[in-house]
């Protein structure tokens, strides 16, 4: 075992390093004292606190090789943000934990930060606090705290009858993913079409949180029912009907998926169905809205997929492939 003062030796530059990655770091009004002492000082919302944290584990989530450490940095924020759209809120302040293993040179550590500090800025966000521990493999850690408004947006409030809308295209990170860990090949005419490979291997490696959407959503009365797509359609909605202790219909012909998703897969809606990280919204809202309200209110365009019904039953009801993983599980549940 290491000698406590070797390991302070070892670790005495690390507070050099977060003085200088948190260094110019801009912050809004609302924070009173951001980095340099033992806590930050936040100025108190107006209205609920919104507090979440989420990891970013190499190997686990991601591979160094496939997107530069700036795009690594904006991601693990943005995997946080979208959890604050999901509730309809606005992310304020985050403090951040790089796990750095043997091998990260200080440099790619600084390239995370201005991946990372671009990122908070996009979104008005302050990076308040930051701290570095040595580990096995490189993580960076974000716990972030937003705030909503009277009503946030919940799981457990969908009822029978909601209509329930996506954002976005589902399924196109999933394929990203796939593409950039040697999983997928694409067949026929689509294995030459770079154009739909680019595009979808930067949608899994630069999503983008629904952060004005899921405020826009949370501002309906009543507010709906709401979650972010992390692990999937399926799996994400299952929460929502879990929570809520209602089931749903899913109209397979209404998943909305992007030109590229269907350039390699065809009307397989395997990965639109069950492929996670596309970090879209879904929503059940009471009967009545069309879509092109719903778009035109969120500025994203929205798709109505399908509805709540009694029961504990998720039926995706014209899927022209069978559907594996999450989908059988959740069918089998009754
Ligand atoms: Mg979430």
């Amino acid at each position: 075992m290491r000698k406590p003062s070797e390991a302070a030796g070892k670790l005495s530059s690390e507070f050099d390093l977060i003085a200088r990655l948190s260094a110019g770091i801009h912050l809004s009004r609302r924070t009173i004292l951001g980095v340099g002492d033992d806590c930050a000082i936040v100025a108190r919302p107006h209205g609920q606190l919104l507090f979440t944290i989420d990891s970013m584990v190499e190997n686990v989530h991601f591979d160094r090789r496939w997107g530069t450490p700036e795009m690594l940095g904006a991601r693990a924020l943005a995997v946080n943000l979208s959890d604050i759209a999901a509730m309809g809120g606005r992310p304020t302040a985050c403090v951040v934990n790089l796990g750095v293993r043997e091998g990260i040179a200080s440099r790619t550590l600084e390239r995370i930060y201005s991946g990372l500090r671009a990122a908070a800025r996009e979104a008005s966000t302050d990076i308040v606090g930051g701290n570095i521990t040595r580990a096995r493999e490189l993580s960076i850690t974000i716990a972030l705290i937003g705030e909503a408004g009277r009503r946030a947006m919940r799981r457990d409030t969908a009822r029978p009858g909601d209509e329930i809308f996506v954002t976005g295209m589902l399924g196109d990170a999933a394929l990203g993913w796939r593409l950039l860990a040697g999983k997928l090949k694409a067949r026929g005419a689509a294995k030459n079409n770079r154009a739909a490979k680019k595009y979808l291997v930067e949608r899994f490696l630069r999503p983008h949180a629904r952060l004005y959407a899921g405020q826009r959503l949370a501002a309906l009365r009543p507010a709906p029912a709401a979650i972010d797509i992390s692990d999937g359609l399926i799996q994400d909605l299952g929460h929502i009907l879990e929570r809520s202790g209602v089931g749903a219909e899913i109209d397979a012909s209404q998943i909305p998926i992007s030109p590229a998703y269907r350039a390699l897969m065809g009307g397989d809606l395997v990965h639109a169905l069950t492929g996670g990280e596309d970090y879209e919204l879904i929503f059940c809202v009471r009967p009545g809205r069309s879509e092109s309200e719903l778009s035109r209110r969120l500025r994203v365009g929205v798709r109505r997929i399908g509805k709540i019904v009694r029961g504990r039953r998720l039926n995706v009801i014209g899927a022209s492939a069978p559907i594996d993983g999450g989908w059988d599980q959740l069918r089998s549940r009754g």
